[in-house]
């Protein structure tokens, strides 16, 4: 389905790509925490990083599990 601009739909546990990469060389995370902020865990190196939901829209670029 296509949202149109970057609009992406998320939520708690579902693994996201984002659009940069991690320095681990994976683009996989986890939603841990939603909020504000939203937590993201990187499902290789297991990092988590934090990110306000402003950005994180920005820098999501699509949802790959539920
Ligand atoms: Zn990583």
């Amino acid at each position: 389905m296509n949202y149109g601009c970057d609009y992406v739909e998320y939520n708690l546990n579902d693994i996201v790509i984002m659009k940069k990469v991690h320095p681990c060389g994976s683009n996989n995370f986890e939603i841990i925490r939603l909020g504000a902020d939203i937590k993201i865990k990187c499902t290789k190196c297991g990092r988590v990083i934090m990110l306000p939901r402003v950005e994180f829209n920005k820098k999501i670029k699509k949802v790959v599990k539920k």
